[in-house]
């Protein structure tokens, strides 16, 4: 370690007066420079890389093979291809707990139009044979390369821990079945289940550098619904002879308004769209069926219930309203693949909180400010069965941008947009940061 601009440091803290707190003003400079050093080397190339390479959900196989090569460098085991192009990296460093860090890899099929010296180029064919161009417009290139920064001061600091490492590069975050794939490959059974896991988004929404820890749900469950109405087909002139699935639909539309707005507590949050309606085939004829889609988002597994139960009765009771006989009624599919909400433990939330405050300063940690109702995936690895875990959030917009926008001047582009845009250095050196400081607290020894 560099002793003499430290020990300059610690003068400069007893001459302030800061006596109180020697010990962890040294820990975090030290644990900080070793970061950003680390960052200008190796991880601001990393990132370059990955932002001009970006791939598509289920496609991640030279981003999978680059990001195992990373950490075999610095002494991970790793296993490729876990649940498709998925990767598990081990490091096993005495007795302790087993601990997972998750990133995610995948880029989307969007052009990129970012205005970065490094934007990419790529273009690849999508799950339909299409051609499209892939961006990273999600921020996943800075949570993989956030990952090796963690690898790497984790390997190199192996006398700061004690347990087992878990990091995990995950496929197809984007498109849904990345981390119920790994789950399905008996991703417990065969590296071991961890007793904690962390992982974290970088934010368009948020000042660069800083931290964002919800002790509640930072991110919905989402549900899929298939709704098929079933009618009587007829003449369009003659609508006494048949039963019309456009206006039963209809009506259904309408009266899964109410369950929101008139059956959950006001206090609880749920959504539920019907992005889709679909039904007929020509102007003068009652149709057969109407068929539906809709997304249903909670943050509890009781709402969840709740409001996949009253879509059902719902659709069902409209339909029995309108006449339709018991053996037509409306078929309502959850499909099998939801999103479970992801949960911080409390408990760990709290705890994170605390350890990030001291090592970061406490103005590196923002109150969450979330108003959506967005999902992820992955509370597929920490909800059953269930893994004490903290996904947390780090900002990538400088607060320039913030001030500019608040002016009315340019809006901060969102996520998923061609425009999205990450510093690079605050978010990943901050992630780093976050996750290490996470690891060695629940990792001590
Ligand atoms: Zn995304
Ligand atoms: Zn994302």
């Amino acid at each position: 370690m560099n002793r003499k601009p430290l020990s300059a440091l610690i003068a400069t803290t007893l001459a302030l007066g800061l006596l109180s707190m020697p010990n962890v003003f040294a820990f975090e400079n030290k644990t900080a420079s070793y970061i950003a050093k680390d960052y200008q080397q190796h991880l601001a190339p990393l990132w370059d890389h990955f932002h001009r390479n970006p791939e598509l959900s289920l496609m991640e196989i030279n981003t999978a093979k680059r990001l195992a090569k990373e950490l075999r460098i610095v002494g991970f085991e790793v296993t490729e291809k876990v649940g498709g192009t998925g990767i598990v990296a081990l490091m096993k460093n005495g007795e302790g707990p087993m601990v997972m860090v998750r990133a995610d890899m995948d880029g989307l099929p969007v052009v990129e139009q970012s205005g970065l010296a490094n934007a990419s180029k790529v273009k690849m064919e999508d799950w339909n044979g299409n051609t499209v161009g892939v961006m990273h417009a999600c921020g996943h290139d800075v949570h993989i390369t956030s990952l090796v920064g963690t690898a790497r001061y984790m390997a190199a600091n192996k006398d700061k821990w004690s347990g087992t490492l878990m990091l995990i590069g995950q496929p197809a975050e984007e498109k849904g079945p990345g981390a119920s794939a790994m789950m399905a490959d008996n991703l417990w059974q065969r590296f071991g289940k961890p007793d904690y896991a962390f992982a974290f988004h970088v934010s368009a929404n948020a000042e660069a550098g800083r931290v964002i820890v919800d002790e509640g749900s930072p991110y919905a469950g989402a549900d899929t619904v298939d709704i098929t109405v079933h009618g009587i087909g007829a003449h369009g002139a003659s609508p006494h002879q048949g039963k019309d699935p456009i206006v039963i639909g209809a009506q259904i539309v309408n009266n899964l308004q109410t369950i929101i707005s008139r059956e959950l507590a006001p206090r609880d949050a749920g959504v539920i769209t019907v992005g889709a309606f679909h039904a007929g085939t020509k102007h003068n004829i009652i149709s057969e069926e109407a068929k539906l889609q809709l997304t249903v988002r909670s943050l509890t597994p009781e709402v969840r219930d709740q409001l996949l139960s009253a879509i059902k009765r719902i659709a069902i009771g409209t339909a029995r309203t309108a006449g339709m006989p018991e053996d037509k009624l409306p078929e309502v599919v959850v499909s099998e693949f939801s999103f479970p909400p992801t949960f911080n433990d409390q408990k760990l939330a709290k705890r994170l909180k605390g350890v990030l405050s001291e090592a970061m300063g406490s103005d590196a940690l923002l109150e969450p400010s979330e108003t959506g109702m967005g999902a992820e995936d992955f509370g597929f690895f920490t909800s059953k069965p269930y893994i004490p875990s903290v996904y947390f959030k780090v900002g990538g917009t400088p607060k320039a941008d913030f001030e500019r926008a608040a002016a009315g001047g340019a809006q901060v582009p969102s996520h998923h947009s061609p425009q999205f845009k990450i510093t690079p250095e605050p978010a990943i050196k901050s992630g780093v940061e976050a996750t290490v400081h996470a690891l060695l607290d629940v990792m001590k020894k």
